[in-house]
């Protein structure tokens, strides 16, 4: 049997939006002013093919963007990569369980070619792959500017980022074969579309995928392509830092070896709602699916996310609008409270029972008729989402902290923190032994310890009052003697809690 479906579904184009974004086309200019390139076709759903190589800039050819951490950018790269669940179960050497067996392969149709662009080329469309890469590669940088502003806090020495490739609207054919027990294999087929990774390895990657046709009708992600919107770049080079914190020196993070050598294309930006209900239908992905969420690894996904936002919100300096395109609204914007369906990012009981509830269904119930509206509820089996409640509350207790440094810059102090932050939990040994419940803790309980080591003698009323406000279950937990062993940053003497 075989089954034909893209990730996101042919039929939203026809439903009527409660909500419609604005669209912005932006305009990425480059240095030179003589000359304007006329590229008239848009590049949505299927990229156009640019002529880079338009005899008439031979001359002048050269201007390509390997400067920078960039070290090389292509475009036109076509891959296929079949990931296959074998109904075997075979028993994993590290957890000691039954898991479903599993291969991953990639295999690369068309390598692409690098993005040069003519000397005097004045204005490149936002559309097209070459725009796409410069509006990467500008995200980029700043991200890794922010990175080597505040790199070594104190006596903190922090990895030297090496150079990353960059991989402008990459076309990619995804087939998910699942074979059962009597080997009678079901294939999804879907093209990645609408979606941002960063991808380690040998060559750490960024890559952005096109913005599907669907999308744009529906006005999904506020009906632009992700290149253009801003913080998502941002935040997939905040995965390559932490990437390269986690394995960084002689004491690799081994928690995160371990989800990272399982999850290869390290990072989903947004997992559509529509892939997490495939993964509920099939049980093969479920299973394994459910051996994850509200496991250690899923918790240190969560992280990556969540430090990923804030690495985001930090290099855009603080927007209080972050992310303000349809199906992210609220969820993923850092400054805001609650989640578009109005849970508080607070680690009240309400999140808390959220988080460890043990059906992943419960949250795939949501089935609104406008795509928008159901894009936007939060699931809370997602990373993204616990990862968003982690940014939120440990940028809470990391604005108090800096409200006692007045005359530095904020954004620039709190990326530092969350820099601290990681360093300390990678350091912790002990934290690979920890359970799902005592690794969230663990992981919340150090970003107030961090909190904590930059108030120096300052007043700490209203930095411990933050810590009640967002973290009342945790507080409770800390407080318990029987879990004395999670508050390793000393927040329960220190606030006098
Ligand atoms: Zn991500």
């Amino acid at each position: 049997m075989k089954n034909s479906l893209t990730l996101t579904s042919s039929t939203l184009a026809l439903l009527v939006l409660a909500c419609q974004p604005k669209t912005r086309t932006k305009v990425v200019e480059v240095p030179q002013k003589d000359k304007v390139y006329n590229f008239t076709k848009e590049s949505y759903g299927e990229p156009v093919l640019v002529p880079v190589y338009d005899p008439a800039c031979n001359s002048q050819r050269g201007l390509g963007l390997s400067n920078g951490i960039i070290e090389d950018a292509y475009m036109g790269i076509e891959n296929l990569s079949v990931k296959t669940f074998i109904g075997e179960e075979v028993l994993d050497a590290d957890t000691e369980k039954y898991i479903n067996r599993q291969t991953y392969e990639t295999e690369v149709i068309d390598p692409g070619r690098p993005v040069v662009l003519c000397r005097d080329a004045s204005i490149i469309p936002a559309n097209t792959q070459e725009g796409a890469a410069i509006a990467m590669k500008a995200d980029v940088d700043q991200a890794f500017a922010l990175y080597e502003a505040v790199k070594d806090p104190g006596t903190l020495v922090l990895p030297r980022l090496e150079r990353v490739t960059l991989n402008a609207a990459q076309l990619e054919k995804q087939v998910t074969r699942v074979v059962n027990k009597s080997e009678e294999a079901t294939e999804y087929t879907s093209h990645m579309t609408d979606n941002a990774i960063f991808m380690r390895g040998e060559r750490p990657t960024l890559i952005s995928f096109p913005q599907s046709e669907e999308s744009k009708q529906a006005k999904l992600l506020g009906g632009v392509p992700l290149w253009n919107v801003d913080g998502v770049f941002q935040h997939e080079f905040g995965h390559f830092i932490f990437d390269s914190i986690m394995n960084d020196g002689n004491m690799p993070f081994v928690s995160y070896q371990k989800y990272a050598a399982q999850n290869p294309d390290l990072h989903l930006f947004h997992t559509p709602s529509s892939s997490l209900k495939r993964i509920v239908e099939t049980p093969a992905l479920k299973a394994g699916f459910q051996d994850f969420v509200r496991s250690q690894d899923f918790f240190v996904g969560s992280l990556n996310e969540g430090f990923a936002d804030l690495w985001a919100y930090y290099t855009l300096k603080q927007p209080a609008d972050m992310f303000n395109i349809s199906c992210f609204a609220q969820n993923r914007n850092v400054a805001a409270g609650a989640f578009y369906n109005g849970v508080s990012k607070s680690w009240d009981e309400t999140l808390w029972k959220k988080t460890f509830q043990t059906e992943i269904e419960t949250d795939l119930a949501i089935t609104a008729e406008d795509p928008v509206e159901e894009c936007s509820q939060p699931i809370f089996s997602d990373i993204h989402i616990i990862g968003a409640a982690m940014a939120h509350t440990a940028d809470a207790v990391f604005s108090a902290a800096a409200q006692t440094h007045s005359t530095m810059d904020t954004s620039r102090l709190k990326a530092e923190m969350s820099l601290v932050w990681l360093k300390s939990l990678k350091v912790s040994e002990e934290f690979q032994d920890l359970g799902g419940k005592a690794s969230l803790s663990r992981i919340l309980n150090t970003a107030v310890g961090t909190g904590i080591s930059y108030l120096k003698g300052a007043d700490k009323t209203r930095f411990c009052a933050v810590v009640s406000s967002k973290f009342p279950v945790l507080v409770k937990r800390w407080k318990d003697a029987r879990t004395d062993n999670e508050d390793v940053s000393g927040v329960v003497s220190f606030c006098s809690l």
